[in-house]
């Protein structure tokens, strides 16, 4: 009986039935790898290889976050490939004003999620682990935009991951140049396939995302070097 159980949960893990205490089934790198073959563009691409000249600060790999705390090991964006081209063709038309993209975060493993929740259960603001965030999926992103002369970020209504009504997009700006960065940085974005969140003026999310899976794989994973 012992044996039959044993070989059963043997059976149900490598299948990838387990779920996790939220109850919800997360790709592995093994599956994430299968789904490539009948789907190329779901491929994570690495967004500083794919992009030259986009700008990384990836804060999440840092103490200067809401967690206060280091969450990941490697300062990396990786998207789907579709987000990737999207985002590209967006970068381009930045530049006609004059202005780069910077990256906060992109694809999130989900227990990144997870613990974002455990620290601040607000969903308002972080996502719901029942049912995971579209970084999961590789198609959000967080990003500013900066001088490409100067490389100074422009100015926006808030900081990076600010809890404040101020982040929501449609919360009214008098200053005039902080209202025509945030329409500049929304409108170009939502012109080339994204849409931004109703709580964050930073947060983008890749029209589609619903086709691509929450994925709960590790940057070493990814790069092969865990
Ligand atoms: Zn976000």
């Amino acid at each position: 009986m012992k044996k039959l159980t044993t070989l059963l949960f043997l059976f149900i893990s490598f299948c990838g039935f387990s779920q996790n205490k939220y109850g919800l089934k997360a790709t592995t790198l093994a599956e994430y790898k299968q789904s490539l073959a009948s789907a190329p563009q779901k491929e994570l691409v690495n967004l500083e290889e794919f992009i030259p000249g986009i700008i990384l600060d990836i804060r999440y790999a840092t103490t200067n976050n809401f967690t206060g705390e280091k969450i990941y090991n490697l300062a990396r964006a990786y998207s789907r490939k579709s987000v990737a081209q999207a985002l590209k063709k967006a970068q381009e038309e930045f530049r006609k004003s004059g202005v780069g993209i910077k990256i906060f975060d992109a694809y999130r493993p989900y227990k990144a999620t997870v613990k974002f929740y455990e620290v601040y259960r607000d969903t308002t603001y972080v996502a719901s682990p029942y049912r995971g965030s579209r970084h999961n999926r590789g198609c959000a992103i967080d990003m500013t935009i900066v001088d490409l002369k100067t490389g100074k970020e422009l100015q926006m209504p808030t900081e990076f991951d600010s809890f404040k009504k101020e982040a929501w997009p449609k919360t009214p700006v008098k200053d005039p140049v902080i209202k025509k960065n945030r329409d500049l940085i929304i409108s170009v974005m939502e012109r080339n396939g994204f849409k931004v969140n109703a709580s964050e003026w930073w947060h983008f999310d890749f029209v589609g995302w619903q086709k691509y899976e929450v994925m709960d794989i590790d940057y070493e994973e990814l790069e092969g070097t865990r």
